[in-house]
């Protein structure tokens, strides 16, 4: 059978850590899933680059269902984890900050509150007593979850990448064999140009036409050019990111892994961490949860062209940032990276299924805190796209929340 001839249960587009979680979900429920990417796996073009990931449950209270999520989330990692054997989580506190915008500070804590989790106030003093990196006055208010954590990004994805999964659990001595009945499928360097609606939903591609009778559709950064061709505009902005790795200066008796915790900065924006990947260094970026218009869009495909500026703004002030907060670090990158933020206008997710054809999913704007709650959005679109009662509310994810902008097909 020719793929034109192959009419598959799903196809999933996007292999990024959410069309992977998605594709993982279906394949685990025995439904026939191809996965589609556009560029060959791995690949460093979408959202889901790079090697670290913060896990952290401190919403706003406005937002407070996400710590549920991002609990079960983690549940689910951990599960991924001991069947693959593959270390995944990594325990690291993670602590907010924040002079003038303590009141978001504390509603984040009656967010903790709320679900449970353990926490605790602390002046910029106690903080330091606790995390000796950290070097922040009086007058700062900061809120430690301890219950934060990493995430190692690119095994993760590994890890939930079905074809990856068959040699995990084959390592793990279960036979490919019984994957392989399971049906799940990848295709890497397939890129879909258009998508015609109907009971059988048919996909042209830059490889030949593929045929399914149900759609999910979650492409990241390109998610707004995607949608188009179904007349959906949701409103996205996307954003490039600059990733700056600082090493500890020489000499300092510090150590990044213990004594620097998972950061966010509620005035500033500025996310710091432990990074996973370049070991001994931080990595410090403005850390939009979305909602916000400060820096610079571009079209995905045009992620790195016009940067100069922004990242000679985004140096100097993060320059000065570590200077005054992380004194222990050099304040030059000794590496630079980048990756694309996907924002909704109140930094929420978008997760729908399209009005006339139910049997198309789509799952965008994961901002920046998307990674951590892939599990569960990928059993979500998953659940939405095979018509079952979704283990979520998905209310708030609704794309009529915003401004109607959509032509019919
Ligand atoms: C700098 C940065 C820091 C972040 N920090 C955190 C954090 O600490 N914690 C956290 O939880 N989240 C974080 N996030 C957010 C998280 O990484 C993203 O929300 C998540 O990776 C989004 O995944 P995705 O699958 O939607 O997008 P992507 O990973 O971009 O995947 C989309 C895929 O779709 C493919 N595609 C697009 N169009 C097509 C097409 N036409 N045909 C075929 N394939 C197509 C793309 O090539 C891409 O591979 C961060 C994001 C950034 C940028």
């Amino acid at each position: 059978m020719t793929d034109a001839d192959e009419v598959w249960g799903c196809i999933v587009v996007g292999g990024g850590v959410m069309g992977s979680a998605t594709a993982l979900q279906l394949v685990e429920r025995g439904v026939r899933t191809l996965l589609l990417e556009q560029f060959t796996l791995p690949h460093t073009r979408g959202s889901s680059v790079g090697g670290t990931r913060v896990i952290r449950r401190a919403y706003r209270e406005q937002l407070a269902y996400m710590a549920d999520i991002v609990t079960e989330s983690i549940s689910m990692w951990e599960q991924l984890q001991d069947k693959t054997g593959v270390k995944l989580i990594v325990p690291k506190p993670f602590v907010v900050v924040a002079d003038r915008t303590v009141e978001g500070v504390r509603s984040k804590a009656r967010t903790l509150q709320t679900a449970g989790l353990p926490h605790r106030l602390a002046g910029g003093p106690a903080l330091r007593a606790d995390f000796p990196a950290l070097h922040y006055p009086v007058g700062f208010t900061g809120l430690v979850d301890e219950k934060g954590a990493q995430i190692r990004a690119d095994k993760a994805i590994k890890c939930l990448q079905p074809e990856v999964f068959i040699i995990c659990f084959y390592r793990s001595l279960c036979s490919q064999e019984v994957f392989s009945q399971k049906g799940g499928v990848i295709r890497d360097g397939v890129k879909v140009e258009t998508i015609t609606p109907g009971d059988v939903i048919t996909l042209s591609t830059s490889r030949g036409t593929y045929r399914t009778r149900r759609l999910v559709l979650t492409c990241g950064p390109w998610a707004g050019d995607v949608l188009a061709g179904v007349g959906l505009h949701p409103p996205l902005q996307v954003m490039p990111i600059n990733l700056l790795y600082m090493r500890k200066s020489q000499g300092e008796p510090i150590s990044v892994r213990d004594d620097f915790p998972c950061l966010f900065d509620d005035d500033s924006e500025v996310g710091a961490f432990p990074s996973l990947e370049h070991p001994d260094t931080i990595k410090i970026s403005f850390s939009q949860q979305g909602g916000t218009d400060r820096g610079h869009t571009a079209h995905p495909d045009r992620r790195d062209a016009d940067m100069a500026a922004q990242l000679a703004a985004d140096q100097a002030f993060l320059k000065d940032y570590v200077s005054k907060h992380f004194p222990d670090f050099e304040n030059q990158p000794c590496v630079v990276e980048r990756c694309m933020y996907t924002n909704t206008p109140d930094g929420n997710f978008i997760l729908d299924r399209y009005p006339s054809h139910s049997n198309i999913v789509f799952g965008t704007g994961f901002s920046g805190h998307g990674f951590m709650a892939a599990p569960v959005v990928g059993q979500l679109l998953c659940q939405m796209v095979l018509d079952l009662p979704t283990s979520y509310d998905v209310t708030p994810f609704r794309l009529s929340r915003f401004p109607r902008k959509t032509s019919s097909l």
